[in-house]
C-alpha cells in the first residue's frame, strides 16, 4: 500500500518537470553549462531550474534566483516521502537591451541557483554582492567563476 502511494507522488511531480528558458537567454544559458562542464562543476542543480527569464525582481534587484522547496509527507505523520526543489531565475528586463550587462547578471543568478554559491566579499568578481559591470577584463572575471566561484 504503501510503495503506491510513493509511486504516485513521484509520478505527481514528474508532471511539472517542464522547463523554460527565454530563447534570447538560451545560447547564454547553453555557454554557461559547457563552460561549467569543462570546469568540470557540478551542474546537477540545473535540472531544478524550471525557468530562466525576463522578468521583474524585487526591488532594486537586476536578478533573482528564487528557491521554492517543497516536502510531501505521509498523511497524518512526520515522515517525508518526497522533497522537490524547484529554481526560478528572472532577469531584469531593463537591463536586456545590454548583452554583456545581462549575461553577467544571468551568471550571477546561475551561480546561486546551479552552484548553489552565496555572495562574497571580493570587489570586482562575479558573486560579489553589488555587482558591477565596468571590470577590466570580463574574460579574467567569468575564469575566476568558473574555476573557483568567485
Ligand atoms: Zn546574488
Amino acid at each position: 500500500m504503501l510503495r503506491i502511494f510513493i509511486i504516485l507522488i513521484l509520478f505527481g511531480c514528474g508532471k511539472e518537470d517542464s522547463h523554460y528558458i527565454n530563447p534570447t537567454l538560451n545560447s547564454y544559458v547553453q555557454n554557461f553549462l559547457e563552460r561549467a562542464n569543462a570546469h568540470k562543476r557540478n551542474t546537477l542543480s540545473f535540472a531544478n531550474v524550471l525557468s530562466i527569464d525576463f522578468c521583474y525582481a524585487e526591488e532594486n534587484n537586476r536578478g533573482i534566483c528564487v528557491v521554492k522547496e517543497k516536502t510531501s509527507k505521509i498523511k497524518g505523520t512526520n515522515i517525508e516521502v518526497s522533497k522537490t526543489i524547484n529554481k526560478y531565475v528572472c532577469i531584469d528586463p531593463e537591463i536586456s537591451e545590454i548583452p554583456f550587462d545581462y549575461v553577467y547578471v544571468l551568471y550571477h543568478e546561475l551561480g546561486h541557483c546551479v552552484f548553489d554559491e552565496n555572495h562574497n566579499d571580493v570587489e570586482g568578481t562575479l558573486m560579489f554582492k553589488t555587482f558591477q559591470f565596468d571590470h577590466d577584463d570580463p574574460e579574467v572575471m567569468l575564469d575566476d567563476y568558473f574555476k573557483s566561484g568567485l
